[in-house]
């Protein structure tokens, strides 16, 4: 049997088959079920980035190498961002073809990159080991001369998935109408980070070499649906080199939907990450609607876990919430969130984040009208709530918020 073609897009033709018939769903209505738990499939082959730093000199020793090849792989995969042994110098030939196999298997394939913003955003489709898609959009900002990079402080975020595809079904989000596919492991996680990082290194993105100051768990999945993993992924961004990224856990922001006992799970591990929650609605009537979870924790609940979450962490919590026009942008809702926010008398332990809504394909719903969000921004100030409105980065090649289903690359 020969291969299948690969067609333009690097989809094989059933893959673009299987999206198509997703879009197809979403423009007649289909809605998702909720799904917990994930779908047991082949797990990815083990890999270096799977392992906490106490493993992996076991890992190297049990291969029958001795113990200090542990830092020299470490150094290559986390300083150097190099995760092709045929170019580590420092280790014998027979060594890294051990190693390449043991500890590097190939976990994610980049099916196509797309850029937009001057260049300054930079989506990448990955295909995983048994063919799950998953993406990560890189976003640079305040790169001299490139108006669309914005303005400020140079810096660069990466969005990364920590699913593939999403169970949590809410109905304005690309991701969430896929359907869960399966969980990440902590390395298929983190290649998306070393990838970016990079990128980023080799000076690929214009405003010359640089970092990821930032990393945001915003991409698909829910990541506290897959909590292990994630968990796992964090420690390792946070571990200083080399045995990490040595990414500060402030500039790390887990999103999500507002699983309750993950949340207070989280402010347990005393990691100081930024927590969001996607509030999207201030009461249950039309969150109930927008993320059907809440149907399992309630706004009350959810807020009250991200006000535990602040008393425990100190770090502000994020509340995002998109804007979408006649649903849930009215002055009323504005004030009803206002309220539903206030602890202890103020608003000083939350910022909230209105993003414009990201128009799904086929979706009845779109964004607020200038003036609507104009009058929603106004009545949280008023109240004395800390508010900014997203940008639409992304948006020309459907990388911005919610409209990651790896769709738009079947056309
Ligand atoms: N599961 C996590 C991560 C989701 S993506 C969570 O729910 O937080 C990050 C943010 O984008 C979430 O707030 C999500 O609700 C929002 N989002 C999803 N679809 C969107 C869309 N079409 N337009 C704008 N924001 C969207």
């Amino acid at each position: 049997m020969t291969e299948p073609m690969p067609t333009a897009g690097g989809l094989r033709p059933d893959e673009v088959d299987a999206y198509s018939a997703l879009e197809d769903r979403v423009r007649a209505g289909a809605t998702m079920p909720l799904t917990m738990a994930a779908p047991r499939r082949a797990k990815p082959p083990r890999h270096w980035l799977d392992l906490a730093a106490d493993e992996a000199r076991a890992a190297v020793t049990g291969l029958g190498l001795p113990g200090f090849r542990a830092d020299q792989i470490s150094r290559h995969v986390f300083e150097h961002l190099d995760l092709d042994p045929s170019g580590w110098t420092d280790l014998p030939l027979a060594a890294r073809a051990q190693v390449t196999e043991a500890f590097l298997p190939p976990l994610l394939t980049s099916v196509r990159p797309l850029s937009c913003d001057g260049g300054t955003t930079l989506k990448t489709l990955w295909r995983l080991h048994d063919g799950s898609l998953i993406e990560s959009v890189l976003m640079r900002y305040g790169v001299p001369g490139v108006r669309a990079s914005g303005s400020g402080r140079n810096r660069a975020t990466l969005c990364i998935s920590s699913q593939a595809g999403c169970g949590m079904a809410c109905p304005f989000c690309a991701t969430g109408q896929g359907g869960l596919q399966r969980n990440l492991s902590a390395a298929e996680i983190l290649v998306q980070v070393v990838a970016g990082a990079r990128t980023l290194a080799d000076g690929a993105i214009p405003g010359g070499p640089g970092r990821v100051n930032n990393i945001v768990f915003m991409g698909m999945g829910e990541p506290l649906a897959n909590y292990r993993a994630v968990l796992a992924s964090i420690r390792t961004l946070i571990a200083p080199a080399p045995h990490g990224l040595g990414i500060g856990a402030r500039g790390i922001t887990v999103s999500t939907v507002g699983l309750v006992p993950r949340i207070e799970g989280l402010a347990d591990e005393g990691i100081p990450v930024t927590l969001a929650v996607s509030l999207h609605a201030p009461d249950d009537e039309l969150r109930d609607e927008l993320c059907p979870i809440n149907t399992r924790w309630n706004v009350a609940d959810v807020v009250d876990s991200a006000w535990r979450y602040f008393r425990l962490t100190r770090r502000r919590v994020s509340i995002e919430y998109a804007l979408i026009r006649d649903v849930n942008d009215s002055t009323e809702r504005a004030q009803l969130l206002a309220d539903v926010l206030r602890r202890d008398g103020g608003h000083g332990w939350v910022h909230v984040n209105l993003i414009p809504l990201n128009p799904t394909p086929g979706s009845k719903w779109t964004a607020s009208r200038r003036r609507d969000e104009a009058a929603f921004v106004q009545t949280l100030e008023r109240r004395g709530v800390s508010v900014t409105v997203r940008d639409t980065r992304g948006r020309e090649i459907d990388g911005a918020c919610g409209q990651l289903a790896a769709t738009a690359l079947t056309e």
